[in-house]
Protein backbone atom coordinates (compact mmCIF):
# COMPACT_ATOMS: atom_id res chain seq x y z
CA UNK A 1 0.00 0.00 0.00
CA UNK A 2 1.08 3.26 -0.67
CA UNK A 3 2.04 6.00 1.78
CA UNK A 4 1.05 9.45 1.10
CA UNK A 5 1.37 12.72 2.63
CA UNK A 6 -0.64 15.32 1.61
CA UNK A 7 0.16 18.73 2.36
CA UNK A 8 -2.31 21.72 1.56
CA UNK A 9 -5.18 22.97 2.11
CA UNK A 10 -9.15 22.94 3.74
CA UNK A 11 -11.79 24.84 2.67
CA UNK A 12 -15.68 24.82 3.35
CA UNK A 13 -17.00 25.73 -0.03
CA UNK A 14 -20.33 27.42 0.34
CA UNK A 15 -22.63 27.86 -2.83
CA UNK A 16 -25.13 30.07 -3.25
CA UNK A 17 -27.28 29.32 -6.27
CA UNK A 18 -29.39 32.59 -7.30
CA UNK A 19 -31.30 34.03 -10.42
CA UNK A 20 -29.09 36.83 -10.50
CA UNK A 21 -25.94 38.13 -8.66
CA UNK A 22 -26.33 41.16 -6.17
CA UNK A 23 -25.43 44.63 -7.28
CA UNK A 24 -23.44 46.77 -3.98
CA UNK A 25 -25.81 46.99 -1.04
CA UNK A 26 -28.62 44.93 -2.29
CA UNK A 27 -30.22 42.13 -0.55
CA UNK A 28 -31.57 39.68 -2.42
CA UNK A 29 -33.46 36.12 -1.92
CA UNK A 30 -31.29 33.05 -3.17
CA UNK A 31 -32.88 29.83 -5.11
CA UNK A 32 -30.83 27.41 -3.15
CA UNK A 33 -27.47 26.93 -0.82
CA UNK A 34 -25.22 24.01 -0.41
CA UNK A 35 -21.93 23.51 1.49
CA UNK A 36 -19.48 21.33 0.17
CA UNK A 37 -16.22 20.12 1.52
CA UNK A 38 -13.18 21.44 -0.42
CA UNK A 39 -9.57 22.98 -1.10
CA UNK A 40 -7.10 21.45 -3.22
CA UNK A 41 -4.99 19.34 -0.16
CA UNK A 42 -8.38 17.70 1.36
CA UNK A 43 -9.88 16.76 -2.11
CA UNK A 44 -6.45 15.46 -3.20
CA UNK A 45 -6.33 13.52 0.20
CA UNK A 46 -9.65 12.14 -0.76
CA UNK A 47 -8.84 11.12 -4.15
CA UNK A 48 -5.83 9.16 -2.85
CA UNK A 49 -7.32 7.53 -0.06
CA UNK A 50 -10.23 6.41 -2.37
CA UNK A 51 -7.18 4.88 -4.39
CA UNK A 52 -6.31 2.50 -1.60
CA UNK A 53 -3.49 4.72 -0.41
CA UNK A 54 -2.81 5.01 3.24
CA UNK A 55 -2.92 8.78 3.46
CA UNK A 56 -2.07 11.40 6.09
CA UNK A 57 -2.91 15.20 5.63
CA UNK A 58 -1.26 17.82 7.44
CA UNK A 59 -3.01 21.11 7.23
CA UNK A 60 -5.04 23.55 9.46
CA UNK A 61 -8.05 24.34 10.22
CA UNK A 62 -9.84 27.17 12.09
CA UNK A 63 -11.72 27.36 15.43
CA UNK A 64 -15.33 27.93 14.12
CA UNK A 65 -17.97 25.78 13.28
CA UNK A 66 -16.64 24.31 9.97
CA UNK A 67 -13.71 23.14 11.53
CA UNK A 68 -14.62 19.99 13.77
CA UNK A 69 -17.19 18.94 9.89
CA UNK A 70 -13.86 19.45 8.02
CA UNK A 71 -11.45 17.37 9.80
CA UNK A 72 -14.31 14.62 10.81
CA UNK A 73 -14.83 13.83 6.66
CA UNK A 74 -11.63 13.19 6.31
CA UNK A 75 -10.88 10.87 9.26
CA UNK A 76 -14.77 9.43 7.58
CA UNK A 77 -12.56 8.48 4.50
CA UNK A 78 -9.74 6.81 6.50
CA UNK A 79 -6.95 9.61 5.99
CA UNK A 80 -4.96 10.00 8.91
CA UNK A 81 -5.38 14.11 10.86
CA UNK A 82 -2.64 13.69 13.78
CA UNK A 83 -1.04 16.57 11.47
CA UNK A 84 -4.20 18.38 11.09
CA UNK A 85 -3.49 21.77 12.81
CA UNK A 86 -6.59 23.29 14.95
CA UNK A 87 -5.57 27.45 14.39
CA UNK A 88 -7.17 29.18 17.24
CA UNK A 89 -8.63 32.34 16.67
CA UNK A 90 -9.05 31.98 13.33
CA UNK A 91 -11.55 30.83 10.62
CA UNK A 92 -11.05 27.68 8.61
CA UNK A 93 -10.58 28.43 4.86
CA UNK A 94 -13.60 29.02 3.34
CA UNK A 95 -14.96 29.93 -0.17
CA UNK A 96 -18.32 31.69 -0.95
CA UNK A 97 -19.42 31.05 -4.35
CA UNK A 98 -22.64 32.40 -6.00
CA UNK A 99 -23.55 30.88 -9.48
CA UNK A 100 -26.18 32.52 -11.54
CA UNK A 101 -26.70 31.48 -15.31
CA UNK A 102 -23.35 29.17 -15.89
CA UNK A 103 -21.34 32.21 -13.99
CA UNK A 104 -19.71 32.57 -10.61
CA UNK A 105 -18.48 35.01 -8.52
CA UNK A 106 -16.27 33.36 -5.74
CA UNK A 107 -13.92 34.91 -2.71
CA UNK A 108 -11.70 32.85 -0.82
CA UNK A 109 -10.66 33.43 2.21
CA UNK A 110 -7.61 31.26 3.21
CA UNK A 111 -8.14 31.61 7.02
CA UNK A 112 -6.31 29.08 8.93
CA UNK A 113 -4.92 27.69 5.38
CA UNK A 114 -2.58 31.00 5.60
CA UNK A 115 -1.41 29.72 9.12
CA UNK A 116 -0.02 26.61 7.81
CA UNK A 117 3.57 27.16 8.68
CA UNK A 118 7.06 25.78 7.94
CA UNK A 119 7.09 24.73 11.89
CA UNK A 120 4.03 22.28 11.35
CA UNK A 121 6.34 20.65 8.74
CA UNK A 122 8.91 20.26 10.81
CA UNK A 123 6.77 18.89 13.45
CA UNK A 124 5.66 15.99 10.65
CA UNK A 125 9.40 15.80 9.27
CA UNK A 126 9.18 11.91 10.29
CA UNK A 127 6.01 11.40 8.76
CA UNK A 128 7.14 12.48 5.38
CA UNK A 129 10.38 10.51 6.30
CA UNK A 130 8.37 7.47 6.23
CA UNK A 131 6.33 8.00 2.98
CA UNK A 132 6.61 6.91 -0.34
CA UNK A 133 5.45 10.07 -1.67
CA UNK A 134 4.60 13.48 -0.92
CA UNK A 135 1.79 15.97 -2.44
CA UNK A 136 1.54 19.37 -2.11
CA UNK A 137 -0.34 22.51 -4.17
CA UNK A 138 0.21 26.32 -3.73
CA UNK A 139 -3.16 27.09 -1.51
CA UNK A 140 -0.65 27.43 1.74
CA UNK A 141 1.81 30.06 2.31
CA UNK A 142 5.01 29.88 -0.47
CA UNK A 143 7.34 29.36 2.88
CA UNK A 144 5.42 26.35 4.02
CA UNK A 145 5.75 24.72 0.19
CA UNK A 146 9.26 25.24 0.07
CA UNK A 147 9.64 23.46 3.74
CA UNK A 148 8.16 20.70 2.32
CA UNK A 149 10.08 20.60 -0.50
CA UNK A 150 13.18 20.62 1.54
CA UNK A 151 11.97 18.46 4.03
CA UNK A 152 10.77 15.91 1.93
CA UNK A 153 14.31 16.44 -0.60
CA UNK A 154 16.37 15.72 2.64
CA UNK A 155 14.71 12.49 3.22
CA UNK A 156 15.19 11.32 -0.62
CA UNK A 157 11.11 11.30 -0.94
CA UNK A 158 9.50 11.85 -4.04
CA UNK A 159 7.65 15.79 -4.12
CA UNK A 160 4.94 15.95 -6.59
CA UNK A 161 4.07 19.93 -6.23
CA UNK A 162 0.78 20.85 -8.46
CA UNK A 163 1.95 24.46 -8.93
CA UNK A 164 -1.75 25.74 -8.45
CA UNK A 165 -3.19 28.42 -8.36
CA UNK A 166 -0.90 30.29 -10.80
CA UNK A 167 1.89 31.41 -9.66
CA UNK A 168 5.83 32.13 -10.46
CA UNK A 169 8.14 29.91 -7.59
CA UNK A 170 11.76 30.28 -7.55
CA UNK A 171 13.96 27.93 -10.36
CA UNK A 172 15.69 26.21 -7.26
CA UNK A 173 12.68 24.93 -5.77
CA UNK A 174 11.02 23.69 -8.94
CA UNK A 175 14.40 21.56 -8.68
CA UNK A 176 13.42 19.83 -5.84
CA UNK A 177 10.42 18.31 -7.13
CA UNK A 178 10.17 14.81 -8.04
CA UNK A 179 7.39 15.86 -11.26
CA UNK A 180 5.57 19.15 -11.29
CA UNK A 181 2.05 18.59 -12.54
CA UNK A 182 0.90 21.71 -14.21
CA UNK A 183 -1.84 22.78 -16.95
CA UNK A 184 -0.77 25.21 -19.35
CA UNK A 185 -1.41 28.07 -18.01
CA UNK A 186 0.60 27.08 -14.76
CA UNK A 187 3.60 26.43 -16.24
CA UNK A 188 3.87 29.05 -18.72
CA UNK A 189 3.65 31.36 -15.20
CA UNK A 190 6.15 29.07 -13.30
CA UNK A 191 8.87 30.00 -16.49
CA UNK A 192 7.81 33.07 -17.06
CA UNK A 193 7.43 32.57 -20.41
CA UNK A 194 4.03 33.48 -22.94
CA UNK A 195 1.19 31.66 -22.34
CA UNK A 196 0.14 30.93 -25.81
CA UNK A 197 3.70 29.27 -26.64
CA UNK A 198 3.75 25.79 -27.71
CA UNK A 199 3.51 23.46 -24.58
CA UNK A 200 5.85 20.89 -25.93
CA UNK A 201 8.51 23.50 -25.79
CA UNK A 202 7.29 24.64 -22.54
CA UNK A 203 8.23 21.09 -21.08
CA UNK A 204 11.60 20.90 -22.33
CA UNK A 205 12.36 24.09 -21.09
CA UNK A 206 11.13 23.25 -17.48
CA UNK A 207 13.99 22.44 -14.81
CA UNK A 208 12.77 19.35 -13.86
CA UNK A 209 10.09 16.54 -14.65
CA UNK A 210 6.81 17.54 -15.62
CA UNK A 211 3.35 16.32 -16.52
CA UNK A 212 1.10 18.16 -17.90
CA UNK A 213 -2.78 18.02 -17.54
CA UNK A 214 -4.88 18.96 -20.90
CA UNK A 215 -8.37 18.75 -19.81
CA UNK A 216 -10.53 16.52 -22.02
CA UNK A 217 -6.97 15.62 -24.30
CA UNK A 218 -5.00 14.08 -21.47
CA UNK A 219 -1.82 14.25 -20.38
CA UNK A 220 1.73 15.02 -21.91
CA UNK A 221 4.79 13.56 -19.56
CA UNK A 222 8.68 13.99 -19.90
CA UNK A 223 10.97 13.01 -17.71
CA UNK A 224 14.18 13.24 -19.71
CA UNK A 225 13.31 12.91 -23.10
CA UNK A 226 10.43 13.80 -25.32
CA UNK A 227 7.49 14.73 -23.86
CA UNK A 228 4.85 11.64 -24.59
CA UNK A 229 1.44 11.65 -24.55
CA UNK A 230 -1.43 9.79 -22.88
CA UNK A 231 -4.76 10.28 -24.62
CA UNK A 232 -7.86 11.42 -22.23
CA UNK A 233 -10.35 8.48 -21.57
CA UNK A 234 -13.79 9.50 -23.28
CA UNK A 235 -16.52 9.59 -21.09
CA UNK A 236 -19.73 11.90 -20.73
CA UNK A 237 -17.97 14.96 -18.93
CA UNK A 238 -20.81 16.53 -16.39
CA UNK A 239 -18.57 17.96 -14.04
CA UNK A 240 -14.85 18.99 -14.25
CA UNK A 241 -14.27 20.48 -10.94
CA UNK A 242 -11.42 18.10 -9.16
CA UNK A 243 -10.52 16.79 -12.13
CA UNK A 244 -7.15 18.31 -11.56
CA UNK A 245 -7.17 16.95 -7.98
CA UNK A 246 -7.90 13.53 -8.90
CA UNK A 247 -5.07 13.30 -11.68
CA UNK A 248 -2.69 14.43 -9.29
CA UNK A 249 -4.00 12.08 -6.44
CA UNK A 250 -3.81 9.15 -8.17
CA UNK A 251 -0.38 10.17 -9.96
CA UNK A 252 1.23 9.78 -6.37
CA UNK A 253 -0.70 7.02 -5.80
CA UNK A 254 0.51 5.32 -8.45
CA UNK A 255 4.19 6.73 -8.92
CA UNK A 256 6.09 3.60 -7.91
CA UNK A 257 4.91 1.26 -10.96
CA UNK A 258 7.00 3.82 -13.19
CA UNK A 259 5.55 7.32 -14.54
CA UNK A 260 3.99 6.20 -17.74
CA UNK A 261 1.65 3.76 -15.85
CA UNK A 262 0.86 6.15 -13.11
CA UNK A 263 0.23 8.75 -15.86
CA UNK A 264 -2.34 6.49 -17.19
CA UNK A 265 -3.90 5.19 -14.37
CA UNK A 266 -4.19 9.13 -13.51
CA UNK A 267 -6.18 9.81 -16.80
CA UNK A 268 -8.65 7.19 -15.70
CA UNK A 269 -9.37 7.99 -12.29
CA UNK A 270 -9.67 11.62 -13.29
CA UNK A 271 -11.86 11.08 -16.50
CA UNK A 272 -14.27 8.94 -13.89
CA UNK A 273 -14.06 11.79 -11.44
CA UNK A 274 -15.60 14.51 -14.55
CA UNK A 275 -18.22 11.99 -14.91
CA UNK A 276 -20.30 13.23 -11.45
CA UNK A 277 -20.84 16.28 -9.72
CA UNK A 278 -18.68 17.86 -6.85
CA UNK A 279 -15.34 17.78 -6.26
CA UNK A 280 -15.39 14.63 -4.04
CA UNK A 281 -18.61 13.62 -5.85
CA UNK A 282 -16.95 11.72 -8.74
CA UNK A 283 -13.74 11.03 -7.23
CA UNK A 284 -13.65 6.99 -7.78
CA UNK A 285 -12.45 4.25 -5.78
CA UNK A 286 -9.94 2.10 -7.29
CA UNK A 287 -11.71 -1.14 -8.49
CA UNK A 288 -13.62 1.73 -10.82
CA UNK A 289 -10.45 2.94 -11.82
CA UNK A 290 -9.41 -1.06 -12.76
CA UNK A 291 -12.48 -1.96 -14.29
CA UNK A 292 -12.23 1.53 -17.12
CA UNK A 293 -8.64 0.20 -17.62
CA UNK A 294 -9.53 -3.36 -18.10
P1 LIG B 1 -7.13 21.52 -14.38
O1 LIG B 1 -8.57 21.70 -14.05
O2 LIG B 1 -6.25 21.43 -13.18
O3 LIG B 1 -6.62 22.44 -15.45
P2 LIG B 1 -7.50 19.49 -16.39
O4 LIG B 1 -8.74 20.13 -16.86
O5 LIG B 1 -6.33 19.46 -17.32
O6 LIG B 1 -7.03 20.03 -14.96
O7 LIG B 1 -7.88 17.99 -15.99
C1 LIG B 1 -6.97 17.12 -15.36
C2 LIG B 1 -7.05 15.75 -16.00
O8 LIG B 1 -8.39 15.26 -15.89
C3 LIG B 1 -6.75 15.72 -17.49
O9 LIG B 1 -5.36 15.57 -17.72
C4 LIG B 1 -7.53 14.51 -17.95
O10 LIG B 1 -6.78 13.33 -17.71
C5 LIG B 1 -8.75 14.51 -17.02
N1 LIG B 1 -9.91 15.16 -17.65
C6 LIG B 1 -10.35 16.44 -17.48
N2 LIG B 1 -11.45 16.69 -18.21
C7 LIG B 1 -11.74 15.54 -18.87
C8 LIG B 1 -12.77 15.13 -19.79
N3 LIG B 1 -13.72 15.98 -20.21
N4 LIG B 1 -12.73 13.86 -20.26
C9 LIG B 1 -11.77 13.00 -19.89
N5 LIG B 1 -10.78 13.31 -19.02
C10 LIG B 1 -10.76 14.57 -18.50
Amino acid sequence: MTRLVVVGSINMDLVTVATRFPAPGETLLGERFLSMHGGKGGNQAVAAARLGAEVHMVGAVGDDAFAQPLGETLAMEGIGCEYLARIPDCSSGTASITVSGGENQIIVVPGANARLTPTHIANASDLIAAADAVLVQMEIPLETVEATLHTAHRQGVPVILNPAPAQTLPVKWLQLARYITPNQHELALLLDADPSADFHELMRRAPCPVVLTRGAEGAWFRDDGEPQHEPGFAVEAVDSTGAGDTFNAALAVFLQEGLATAVRKACAAAALSVTKLGARGGMPRLAEVDALLA
